[in-house]
């Protein structure tokens, strides 16, 4: 199919179920730094990757508060918190429901993602009335081994089910530009599009090519061939939010109009993702102003 072609359809399937000049705009917040012990090979938090990342404890409730109240008043309606952990201990769920029921009081969506949640922990987070979980496949199940060797794909899937079960809303996508194929590419998006209930977000990332991790001399992604994988993820998940997410501050404002034109239409707003730089309030306001488009409000 030409580009042109698959462009027209991703944009008509994106036209029908969603405003093509809207853009939901999230705030991603690390609550808990570094010192992870999977061996994700993009990943700068990972304890087994040479980064000189120094660990951190898990942040206050009362400094998210007061990152979530900026986000808030930055035009963000959904506010995420990201933890360099393989799963929550016991021991951090009060803290962790204090965290959502206090940036919920703001008006906010809550979403955190923290790694692999066990039944009663996802029971937890559910009752503290967290909006949506992000647990990201990353890649295909066939290439998966090659980026994670501490926990198997079947260990995501699992995840996702736990968070669908428990009646909390699904954030799952993954990243381009980890040395996989095409068909990895296309497995993956078709994987997530295969759920019993599709994501209501999808985060495409172009990878960060991160220094002291095993994928920081990675070849970068073909443009044109990130796109191709945005309008694919909208083809098949014609209702889903897709994030443009990591990778964007490597991103033309060219690029990023036709991520949006192949049907990406939510991004994070921030100076930085967790590690990683972002666009930024000013270049990312100039970009919106440029195209014409606008923020999705809350509610
Ligand atoms: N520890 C939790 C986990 O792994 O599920 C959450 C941390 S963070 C949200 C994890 C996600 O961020 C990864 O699944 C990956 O999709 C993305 N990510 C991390 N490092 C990245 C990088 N260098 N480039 C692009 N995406 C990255
Ligand atoms: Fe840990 Fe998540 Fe980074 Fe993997 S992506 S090393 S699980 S923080």
């Amino acid at each position: 199919m030409g580009f042109a072609d698959l462009m027209f359809r991703a944009q008509s399937v994106h036209r029908a179920h969603f405003d093509p000049n809207r853009l939901q705009l999230s705030r991603l917040l690390n609550i808990k730094t570094g010192g992870c012990p999977e061996d994700c090979g993009y990943c700068s938090q990972s304890s087994r990757n040479a980064t000189g990342l120094k660990a951190g404890r898990l942040m206050a409730v009362e400094q998210v508060v007061r990152e979530a109240r900026k986000a808030r008043d930055g035009g963000a309606t959904r506010y995420c918190m990201g933890a360099a952990w393989r799963s929550p201990k016991d021991r951090d769920m009060d803290t962790l429901v204090a965290m959502v029921q206090a940036v919920k009081a703001l008006g906010l969506e809550t979403c955190m993602t923290l790694g692999m949640l066990s039944d009663d922990q996802a029971d937890t987070l559910a009752a503290a009335g967290l909006d949506y979980y992000n647990h990201n496949l990353d890649t295909s199940e066939r290439f998966y081994p090659e980026i994670v060797t501490t926990r198997s794909y079947a260990d995501r899937l699992d995840t996702l089910a736990r968070v669908r079960a428990a009646g909390i809303r699904v954030c799952a996508g993954g990243i381009l530009g980890l040395g996989e194929s095409a068909a990895d590419r296309i497995d993956m998006i078709v994987t997530l599009a295969n759920l019993p209930e599709p994501p209501e977000s999808v985060p495409i990332n172009m990878l960060i090519r991160m220094p002291g991790t095993e994928l920081a001399d990675a070849d970068p992604v073909d443009p044109f061939d990130f796109v191709r994988s945005i309008a694919l993820t909208r083809i098949l998940m014609p209702r889903s939010h897709v994030r443009l997410t990591a990778g964007r501050s490597m991103m033309s404002d060219e690029l990023q109009a036709l991520c949006f034109l192949a049907g990406a239409n939510s991004i994070f707003v921030g100076d930085t993702l967790l590690t990683a730089a972002n666009p930024g309030e000013d270049r990312d306001a100039a970009l919106l102003r440029r195209l014409g488009m606008t923020a999705e409000t809350a509610g």
